[in-house]
């Protein structure tokens, strides 16, 4: 059999194979990205074209009121809060990672300083995603946080009693690999830290259980695998229990009580609203919302099978073609997200070499390609398409050509 009938009968077994028509994808590109990128659902520009035609341009300002524009953040959080383990009250979607980042590890160290008397280590890895690590640096520069950076299997060793906050991203986005959210938030409990994981290569792709696991502190990505758009709302999720007692820093309207009192005095709304800072973007927000509600529509336990046998297949593939490729991800579905990361020193012209034939993958500096399988939208026959690509590039040399070797802003 070959690999090709293989994908036709995978294809066929495969019960989320309807859903691709619910995408605009187009003809001939083999999209391997949507870890980067989401997808765009086909229903989003409808939902977009609505609430800019009828809502803002007829409804005008009364539509903060008669379209729920204002409740529209906690709305959409509340969606995602299934996705993720979450009570509604403990989700909403506001800002970007980044922010939302800076916002809780500073709730968290206030929170240490009224009970520890001042802890303010911040323990996370090298090579975690440079923002999270930035935004513990710009805490450190206003003397709040001390940044602690231990390689993944120390970090039970580094995890100690002057640590405030354990701060990790449960899917690595270079190689894939796993943390044991459940293991290590426990280890950072009994050591009086607190935890906040960042969920941006896991929400919508693998299952994730927040409250479960006992987390303090979450944030993810919209524009990922929930499909929300370039530059979507991330979301943030604060503990049921801890939600009396947060001040986090950017005390914005938004995140009062009561914005249309218009007082002189900040009082923090209850919930997880505060969290909000400014104005929610309500159009940003429309999209994230059809994303969200169609990934919850699949389902996030037959998104991560699928996504597991895509990259199983994948592998299956890259065997039987004899691509001399490391992998960096680990080898069993089991310990990686949704996404395998693949070794080569040309890395960066093999990626546009395969960008410029339809298979859009990524490079990670320095020597990583990187191929995400978001399991709404693809199929097994993309799998055997990627490869045999991937096993063409690398055959006849194709990467060597001076333009896959020109560095782009955006890799
Ligand atoms: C994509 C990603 C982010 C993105 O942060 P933004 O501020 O929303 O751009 C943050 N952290 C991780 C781990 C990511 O993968």
């Amino acid at each position: 059999m070959t690999l090709e009938d293989t994908a036709c009968e995978l294809d066929a077994a495969d019960p989320l194979a309807r859903f691709r028509e619910r995408f605009v994808l187009p003809e001939g590109v083999v999209y391997l990205d949507g870890n980067s990128l989401g997808a765009l659902p086909r229903a989003t520009p409808a939902a977009m074209a609505r609430v800019v035609e009828r809502e803002w341009g007829e409804g005008l300002i009364r539509s903060w009121n008669e379209a729920g524009w204002f409740e529209m953040g906690s709305r959409v959080g509340a969606k995602i809060a299934p996705l993720i383990g979450a009570q509604p009250s403990e989700v909403i979607a506001c800002d970007t990672v980044s922010a939302n980042l800076f916002k809780l590890i500073a709730a968290a160290l206030e929170m240490q300083r009224e009970a520890t008397g001042g802890r303010t280590v911040i323990l996370s890895e090298p090579g975690n995603f440079p923002t999270d690590i930035y935004m513990i640096q710009g805490l450190e520069r206003q003397g709040l946080a001390t940044q602690r950076l231990a390689p993944r299997e120390r970090i039970l060793e580094a995890l100690d009693e002057d640590v405030a906050l354990l701060m990790l991203t449960h899917a690595h986005y270079k190689t894939g690999e796993l943390f044991d959210m459940s293991a290590l938030t426990k280890a950072a409990h009994e050591v009086g830290a607190l935890v906040l994981w960042d969920l941006s290569h896991s929400t919508g792709a693998l299952p994730v259980d927040l409250n479960a696991v006992g987390a303090d502190f979450a944030t993810g990505c919209g524009y990922k695998y929930l499909c929300g758009g370039p530059g979507a709302p991330a979301f943030a999720f604060v503990a049921e229990r801890h939600l009396p007692d947060l001040k986090q820093p950017l005390t914005g309207w938004f995140g009062h009580a009561r914005p249309f009192a218009f007082s002189d005095e900040y009082e923090a709304a209850p919930g997880i609203e505060q969290l909000q800072c400014g104005t929610s973007p309500v159009l940003a927000l429309t999209a994230l919302e059809v994303g969200v509600d169609l990934i919850a529509e699949i389902g996030v336990e037959r998104l991560s099978a699928k996504s597991r046998a895509l990259s199983e297949f994948f592998l299956e593939c890259v065997g039987a073609l004899g691509l001399a490729l490391d992998l960096v991800s680990p080898a069993n579905s089991d310990a990686r997200g949704s996404q395998l990361s693949l070794r080569h020193k040309e890395a960066y012209a093999i990626c546009q070499a395969l960008i410029a034939r339809g298979v859009i993958g990524d490079f990670r500096d320095p020597d990583i390609l990187r191929f995400g399988f978001a399991p709404a939208y693809l199929r097994f026959g993309d799998m055997v398409s990627a490869v045999r690509e991937l096993s063409d590039v690398l055959e006849n040399g194709d990467w060597r050509r001076d333009e896959f070797s020109q560095r782009l802003t955006v890799t």
